[in-house]
């Protein structure tokens, strides 16, 4: 359910033309703010935002975070960022730099606005966990130096900066640690395992399960995540995280592969390719933090979620078909 704010914001959503920043803009429009989206175009596409073009409160801006912006407003959502491994892996500096040196500048941006500020943070914090479920008291098992690291050590830096502009600059920030997310506006090649699955279902391909497919991962679905970024941001000024946000119902690849397989009625066959290096071979998110301090909990079935996935992705290539 939609939630109200008290009052008419302008808000800053950084990353807003891509999956998940477009469906955040369209819940804070919904709520009555206006939102000012600032993204570079890099993963995201203007799509994902067509529909708010001649929106009166909506605007975007063309702008990589890399860079300062001097802009006002009320509230910044900072969720710039390449977040699958195909895109944030094809130019691995920029990751990091965008992570970091983003983080710096929205930080700097929030400091000088006295705006209260929130992280797209990932449980990629916590790499190839040891500890299952991941509660956010665990620090990780990430490797610094893997063709993940850009990702990884750059989320967890912008974390640090976080806490520190919070400690020293008296900031109030919100980080929320985000597990795979998926729903309609993913990108349909960018190489997550629910995107790949369901374009390789739907275009009768072999579904490319990469090792076994024992490896688990638990899937949130989009509405859900937005709801528990508007509680986050809404929460008490005590309220900084880090907080997990994600669905902790766990699936193996072949598991998510048969369920896209019967969603879609494919007759598309598993075929096992090499499994990526330091690909996490469990995940799941330990909840209990926001259920205590956001009153938030999933509320979407995978299979629900999947099915609304699928009808997307449907449109979308019939849609890319016909040009
Ligand atoms: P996405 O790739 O669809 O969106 C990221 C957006 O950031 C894109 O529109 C892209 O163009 C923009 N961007 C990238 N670099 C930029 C830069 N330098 N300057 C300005 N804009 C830039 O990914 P998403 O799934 O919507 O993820 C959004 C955020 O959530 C990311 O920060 C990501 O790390 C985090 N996250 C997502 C997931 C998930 O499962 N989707 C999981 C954990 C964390
Ligand atoms: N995966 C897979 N086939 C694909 C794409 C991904 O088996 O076509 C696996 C991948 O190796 C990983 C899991 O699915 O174990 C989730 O991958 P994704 O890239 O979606 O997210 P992340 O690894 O960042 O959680």
């Amino acid at each position: 359910m939609a939630r109200v704010y008290d009052n008419r914001k302008r808000i800053l959503v950084t990353g807003g033309a891509g999956f998940i920043g477009s469906h955040l803009i369209d819940r804070l429009l919904e709520q009555g703010h206006e939102v000012l989206c600032v993204d570079n175009l890099f993963t995201g596409t203007k799509r994902n935002i067509d529909h708010l073009h001649n929106h009166p409160r909506f605007e975007f801006m063309r702008h990589d975070v890399t860079f300062p912006l001097y802009i006002e407003v009320d509230e910044i959502y900072n969720l710039a960022c390449p977040a699958s491994p195909v895109h944030y892996q094809h130019d691995p500096v920029q990751t990091t730099k965008t992570s970091v040196h983003g983080a710096i500048n929205m930080l700097g941006l929030a400091k000088r606005l006295r705006a209260k500020i929130f992280q797209a943070s990932t449980s990629e914090v916590y790499g190839d966990p040891s500890v299952h479920p991941q509660p956010e008291d665990y620090w990780g098992h990430v490797n610094p130096i893997g063709p993940r690291s850009c990702y990884d050590e750059g989320k967890r830096c912008a974390e640090t900066l976080f806490f520190d502009y919070h400690r020293q600059h008296g900031l109030e920030i919100k980080v929320a640690r985000i597990f795979n997310t998926y729903g309609p506006r993913m990108h349909h090649a960018d190489g997550r395992v629910v995107s790949n699955f369901i374009v390789q279902a739907l275009r009768g391909e072999p579904i490319t399960i990469y090792g076994d497919g024992s490896q688990t991962r638990s899937f949130c679905y989009v509405d859900d995540l937005v709801d528990g970024f508007i509680r986050l941001m809404e929460s008490a000024t005590s309220v900084t995280g880090p907080v997990n946000l994600g669905n902790p119902g766990e699936f193996t690849m072949l598991e998510l592969a048969e369920k896209v397989i019967q969603s879609t009625g494919s007759s598309s066959k598993i075929v096992f390719q090499a499994l990526p290096q330091d690909d996490p071979k469990q995940r799941r998110p330990d909840i209990s933090l926001a259920k205590k301090t956001l009153d938030w909990e999933p509320t979407v079935a995978l299979d629900q979620g999947l099915g609304w996935t699928v009808d997307y992705f449907t449109k979308l290539l019939s849609d890319m078909a016909h040009g």
